[in-house]
Formats: C-alpha cells, sequence, structure tokens
C-alpha cells in the first residue's frame, strides 16, 4: 500500500492525502490552497485524484485547508466520513465557500467583461456543494466503521476545533498482515477553554503522518496570553480606539468572544460591544452550543443549561456587508472580530483598511497566518520587518498596534506536537513518522526535535511524493 502527500506538504494548507491498497482507495482531506495567487490553478488541478474511483473520502475536521476543495470531488459515488460536528460545520462552511467564490468570480468578470477579456468560473458553485450534501455520513469519535474494503476507521479527539479529530487506520490488504496508519489532522493545544485536549497518537502505529504548524516553537502559557488580551483591551477603552481580531469563522472566532467576555466579568478589561462580523461566523457559534458533549468538563453544564448560549449571544452578529461598512462611522472602542482568519479576503480588509493607519487601533492576531496573505504581512510589521502592508491595492503604513497572540492558538506547539508523537513513538514501538502541514523551517525544527527525543528520522516530504509502506 501506498500513500501519496497531495497537499500541505512544506506549508500549511491544501492537506490531502491519497491512500492506495491493492482494492481500495481513500482521500483524507480535500483541502484548499490558501495564501499565492498561484493557488487558483493548484485549487482546481485535481491532478491524479479521480472522483468516480475513490471508495471513500475521510475529513478530519471543518477548516478550509481541510475541506475546501470537496466539492470539486464531482461524480464522487464514495461517501465523506467525518465526526458529527464536522459534518454540520462543513456544511455552513462549503455553502459559504461557494458563494465567495460565485460573488468574487461575478466581480473579476465584470472588470474583463470591460477589457474584452474572456469570462472565468467560479473555482464551484452552490450546485457542487449541494450533490456532496448527501453522501455525508456521520462516525462519532471513538467507534469504528469498514469505509473501504479492508480500511477499518477510527476517529479520536484532536482537541483543534469542534468535532475536530485524528484518523486512525487499521489497514489490510489481502493475505497481508493489518497495518495501522495515523492522520493527526490539526493538533490542538492542552488546557484551552472549549475543546477538550487531544488525544495521544495512537499506539502501535505502522506509520504516523503528523501535523508541524508549530513545530519550531512553544506559545506562551495561556494565563499570560490573556493578561496579554486584557491590556490590549484596556489599552484600547483608554484610546478609544477599535481591537479588530482577524479569525477563522470556526474555533478562534468563539474562542475570541468567550475570552473578552471573560475578561470582562472578572474585572480585568473594561466593557466593551463585541461585533461578529461574519455571518458564517454566528451560525458556527450557534452549533458550538448543540454538541455540549463535545465541550470541556468546564463548559458542558453551562453548556446543558443554555448558560453558553447567552454568554455567547453578546457578541452581536453583523449580517449584512452594509452593516459591516457602517462600523467605520462608529468612534468607541469596541472589538471587532472578522473573517478571514489570515486576512486573504473577507470584512476584516475593508476594517483594516480603515483603521490600520491610525495610532491607537489595535490589532490582535489569534492564528497562523500562510506565506503570502495580509495576515503575515501583519506578523512582518510586528517583529519590526517591515512598516507598509498592501491592503485593496493601496500600501499602508502601519500605525496601528500589532499583537500577535499564540497562545491562543489552535494549534499545539513544539512540546504539544513531541508529546502527542510519543503516544505512537513511546515504548518499543517506532513507526514510520512523517511530518507534513508545516512549513520547510518550523517544520524541519520539528524533524530534529523527534530525532533528539525519540531517535526516530521524520520524512519531510513535498507535494507529490509516495510513502511505501
Ligand atoms: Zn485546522
Amino acid at each position: 500500500m501506498r500513500i501519496r502527500i497531495l497537499g500541505a506538504a512544506g506549508e500549511v494548507t491544501g492537506s490531502c492525502y491519497l491512500l492506495e491498497t491493492a482494492q481500495a482507495k481513500v482521500l483524507i482531506d480535500f483541502g484548499m490552497f490558501q495564501g499565492a495567487r498561484s493557488d487558483d490553478g493548484r485549487n482546481r488541478d485535481l491532478g491524479i485524484i479521480v472522483p468516480e474511483e475513490l471508495d471513500a473520502v475521510i475529513v478530519t475536521h471543518a477548516h478550509q485547508d481541510h475541506t475546501g476543495r470537496l466539492p470539486l470531488l464531482r461524480g464522487l459515488r464514495a461517501q465523506l466520513h467525518a465526526t458529527p460536528a464536522t459534518v454540520e460545520l462543513s456544511r455552513i462552511m462549503l455553502e459559504d465557500s461557494a458563494r465567495i467564490q460565485e460573488s468574487e468570480a461575478d466581480r473579476e468578470n465584470r472588470w474583463r467583461e470591460r477589457e474584452g477579456k474572456p469570462q472565468v468560473e467560479p473555482l464551484y458553485r452552490r450546485e457542487d456543494v449541494d450533490a456532496i450534501s448527501t453522501r455525508w455520513n456521520p462516525l462519532k469519535l471513538g467507534v469504528e466503521r469498514e469505509v473501504a474494503p479492508g480500511v477499518r476507521l477510527r476517529f479520536q479527539e484532536a482537541g483543534h476545533i469542534l468535532g475536530s479529530a485524528s484518523v486512525v487506520l487499521d489497514v489490510t490488504e489481502q493475505g497481508g498482515m493489518p497495518k495501522r496508519i495515523v492522520f493527526s489532522g490539526d493538533i490542538g493545544q492542552n488546557g484551552m477553554p472549549f475543546i477538550r485536549d487531544p488525544d495521544l497518537c495512537a499506539p502501535d502505529a505502522d506509520l504516523v503522518l503528523c501535523e508541524s504548524t508549530y513545530g519550531d516553537r512553544d506559545h506562551r502559557p495561556s494565563s499570560e496570553t490573556f493578561e496579554e488580551l486584557a491590556e490590549i483591551l484596556r489599552q484600547a477603552a483608554w484610546a478609544r480606539h477599535k481591537v479588530l481580531v482577524p479569525a477563522f469563522a470556526v474555533g478562534r472566532a468563539q474562542l475570541m468572544i468567550h475570552a473578552v467576555m471573560e475578561l470582562a466579568r472578572e474585572g480585568r478589561s473594561p466593557q466593551m460591544p463585541v461585533y461578529l462580523d461574519s455571518p458564517l461566523a454566528a451560525k458556527a457559534t450557534k452549533l458550538y452550543t448543540s454538541f455540549c458533549d463535545l465541550l470541556d468538563d468546564e463548559l458542558q453544564t453551562s453548556c446543558r443549561v443554555g448558560d453558553l448560549a447567552r454568554d455567547l449571544a453578546i457578541a452581536k452578529p453583523v449580517l449584512s456587508g452594509a452593516e459591516s461598512r457602517e462600523l467605520n462611522q462608529l468612534w468607541e472602542p469596541m472589538v471587532v472580530i472578522a473573517g478571514s482568519g489570515m486576512c486573504n479576503g473577507g470584512r476584516i480588509v475593508h476594517h483594516l483598511r480603515h483603521n490600520l493607519w491610525r495610532h491607537g487601533v489595535q490589532v490582535v492576531l489569534p492564528g497562523f497566518m500562510a506565506h503570502g496573505t495580509l495576515g503575515r504581512a501583519l506578523v512582518e510589521v510586528s517583529r519590526g520587518q517591515r512598516s507598509h502592508v498592501r491592503v485593496m491595492g493601496q500600501d499602508v503604513l502601519v500605525r496601528a498596534k500589532i499583537n500577535t497572540i499564540g497562545g491562543l492558538s489552535a494549534h499545539a506547539g513544539q512540546s504539544g506536537l513531541l508529546n502527542w508523537i510519543g503516544g505512537g513513538c513511546g515504548g518499543g514501538s517506532k513507526p514510520m513518522l512523517v511530518l507534513t502541514h508545516g512549513e520547510i523551517e518550523p517544520r524541519h525544527e520539528l524533524a530534529l526535535a523527534v530525532k533528539a527525543r525519540f531517535g526516530v528520522d521524520a520524512h519531510e516530504p513535498m507535494y507529490g511524493d509516495t510513502i511505501e509502506l
């Protein structure tokens, strides 16, 4: 059997693996490449994937860089296996994604028509999302299912966002011994609010594929991060300016609302209005409170009695684009949480354009920013590597304070990843270890740390590489 690495190799987006045995073809994740202009071409190219030939598709979690290309599997006959929460979140994410693809193509086609250029097609349309929507087959954490001939699937908690899972596959080829393959998916941090801690890598694996987003560093402890956030809110209130938070609609947005509310409740930061400027995040927030059993012990009770839903409702949803633009006319301290998470589109972009050049404005970057995104450029400003960023075709001098707060990251740092890998590499077992879903340098740092800790040489594949087992 073999595994083809078809995305997130030496980068963090476009997660995709193809498992091929003599009897079965199984796709694990089919995420979108994000960040670079050339990604549109990469997203459209299915390469060696023939949807009709797939026996199963497995989805680790609902983030766009793991699900965003699923609607391109036109002609798919197989089922899409994911945890129940991932199924529900993916549905709303993909509908939203199709709407964005269509409206971006419409906008581009308007200027193309004026310039006499040929029209473009959106990456996919709502019909494509509807076409796969009947193929979802939810599977709860810890339950086993044969998803293709000789391929048994079990999900385990990944602690990254609601419904996120690592994938454990027990694969038997005719006449052969069963092999265990573990795909980490995205691994969360221990001790974060909301979500349960990740389970360790399953033992007795023959092959482990692990993410390496933050393979080169540890985050600051979350207690320090909460204090940092409180200080940011106090400064914004004092300067009577906004706090802008680009956040993924699923996971970061809910955690930020919760954090801002808790800090105000504890008297550590001033009360200020919170605007959730993302209809998708507003829908996702509702789903968070309908899967109480997936939340950590602390929040389960408040979820069941409805307190959590009430708490999260302090964030006012901003539904239309016009309402979003109206926020630019309000001159008072407030927190605006808007997508996209890496500032490469969405409503956060216009908020940044209106505010980055102002002294006193605070920008909070709570998540990972891929190469080529506006979010990454802002990270570079915070490190003193540049002073201007390009927003909507214009160079803007950044006078706002840019705060990167890794302690609220949905991804484990290096110690957390080593801890997770230890579940599979501890004791006498030495699986083949493959590091993916990380840029070249962080990934290599993790490989060095893995060698030092477990004595295992980790593979660092690139796009298109094949792992034989
Ligand atoms: Zn993710």
